[in-house]
C-alpha cells in the first residue's frame, strides 16, 4: 500500500509498504478516509526529528524512523480483532492518537496524555497517511452521521482546543483572549464560545487568518503590529482584562504576552509548542497572583468534541482550506503550508 514516510528533515517519501500485520487482540484495522496535516508534522518535515525516534525504538510500538506520518484522521473499521466489543466492520471512527501503558502514575490518575511511555500515532508509531492502519480499540470513538468523514479528521486537533479550554476552566460569561488564529487557535475560539465565553478576542498577524477568526465568532481580531493589544482588550473589558488567555503559537514573546495580558488572578493556558526558551519576569505571576497552566493533547475529550461537531457548536468545514491526495503531500501539503501559511488553516489528505 502507498504510504507517506518520514525519513528525515525535508525527506518525506511516498513509498510502497506492506499492509499492517495481523490484528492483535483488542485491535481494529481501519481503512483511512481523511488525514489532517498538523503543525507538528510540519515541524518534523522542516526541522525534525522532534518527536520521531531515530535511534532507539519506541518502547510501546517498537518502531523508529522511517515512520508513516499522520495522526489526525477519520477511518472506517474493516476488521476487528479478538475481544473487540464496541465496534463492528463498517463503523466510522476518529482515533485518539495516544497509545499508552495504562500502568504509570499519570495513566492511573486518568491523565494518559502525560504517560511515561506515551506513543503518538504518526510519530512514535505508524500513522494514517496510507490506506490501512491498526489501532487499539481503546483509542477509537464512533462518528455519528452528523459528523462527516472530513470533519472527523479534525476531531484530534479540536480535542486539543477543548482540552485547553477545560485546563483554563473557562466559565459561562467569562472573557477570553486567544493568541494565534491557526487551526488550534480557531478551534480554541470556537471551544471557548461553546463553553459560554461572552467575549473572545483573537490576536493574529495574517490577513486571511484574521478573516477566519471574524467569521468564526471572534469579538475582535487584533493585530499586534497595528494596535496595542493589551490596551484594546482592556478597553473592551472595562479595564479588567480577560479572565483566561490561551497561547496557541509557541514563541517566547507570545508566551510572555499571554501571562501579561490575563487579568489579575486570571489563568494563562500555554499550548503552543516552543522551539526555544525565552526570558520571563516571574513577578508578573507573583504580584498579580496569576496562574500559568500547560495544555498538551487531550485526556478523554473526544466524546465532547464529537458531540460539539455533531450539534454544530464547533464547525470543522470552515477551517478546511485544502483537500489533496497522498501523492501531493509534499508539494501541495508541506511546501504549501510553508510558503502560504497565512491562507491555509487545515489541509486534509484523502487516502487511496
Ligand atoms: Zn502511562
Amino acid at each position: 500500500m502507498k504510504a507517506v514516510r518520514w525519513h528525515g528533515a525535508k525527506d518525506i517519501r511516498i513509498e510502497d509498504v506492506p499492509e499492517p500485520p495481523p490484528l492483535r487482540p483488542g485491535e481494529l484495522k481501519l481503512e483511512i478516509l481523511w488525514t489532517g496535516i498538523c503543525g507538528s508534522d510540519l515541524h518534523e518535515y522542516n526541522a525534525g526529528p522532534i518527536f520521531i525516534p531515530v535511534e532507539t525504538p519506541h518502547p510501546l510500538s517498537g518502531l523508529k524512523a522511517p515512520v508513516i506520518l499522520g495522526h489526525e484522521f477519520s477511518g472506517k473499521v474493516v476488521e476487528v480483532g479478538e475481544g473487540v466489543t464496541k465496534f463492528k466492520v463498517g463503523d466510522r471512527v476518529a482515533a485518539d492518537a495516544c497509545e499508552v501503558d495504562w500502568t504509570c502514575p499519570a495513566c492511573r490518575e486518568g491523565r494518559y496524555n502525560r504517560c511515561d511511555q506515551l506513543g503518538f500515532n504518526g510519530l512514535h508509531r505508524n500513522g494514517s497517511l496510507t490506506k490501512y492502519m491498526n489501532v487499539w480499540e481503546y483509542m477509537c470513538y464512533k462518528l455519528p452521521d452528523e459528523v462527516s468523514d472530513e470533519a472527523g479528521a479534525l476531531v484530534e486537533a479540536i480535542s486539543c482546543a477543548v482540552h485547553a479550554v477545560r485546563r483554563g476552566r473557562i466559565l459561562e460569561g467569562e472573557t477570553v483572549a486567544v493568541l494565534g488564529a491557526g487551526p488550534i487557535g480557531l478551534s480554541c475560539l470556537q471551544a471557548a464560545r461553546a463553553a459560554g465565553a461572552r467575549q473572545v478576542f483573537v490576536t493574529e498577524l495574517a490577513a486571511a487568518r484574521k478573516e477566519f477568526a471574524k467569521n468564526l465568532g471572534a469579538t475582535a481580531v487584533l493585530d499586534p503590529t497595528e494596535v496595542d493589544v493589551k490596551k484594546e482588550i482592556y478597553d473592551m473589558t472595562d479595564g479588567i482584562g480577560p479572565d483566561v488567555t490561551i497561547e496557541a503559537i509557541g514563541t517566547p514573546a507570545t508566551g510572555k504576552q499571554a501571562v501579561e495580558l490575563v487579568k489579575k488572578g486570571g489563568t494563562a493556558v500555554i499550548m503552543g509548542i516552543f522551539e526555544e526558551p525565552g526570558p520571563f519576569h516571574f513577578n508578573e505571576v507573583v504580584f498579580f497572583e496569576k496562574q500559568i497552566v500547560g495544555s498538551i493533547a487531550y485526556a478523554g475529550e473526544y466524546p465532547a468534541t464529537i458531540a460539539l461537531l455533531a450539534d454544530g457548536r464547533i464547525q470543522a468545514d470552515p477551517m478546511i482550506t485544502g483537500r489533496i491526495t497522498l501523492d501531493e503531500i509534499v508539494e501541495k501539503g508541506f511546501d504549501e503550508l510553508n510558503t502560504n501559511k497565512e491562507r491555509n488553516i487545515k489541509i486534509i489528505v484523502k487516502s487511496e
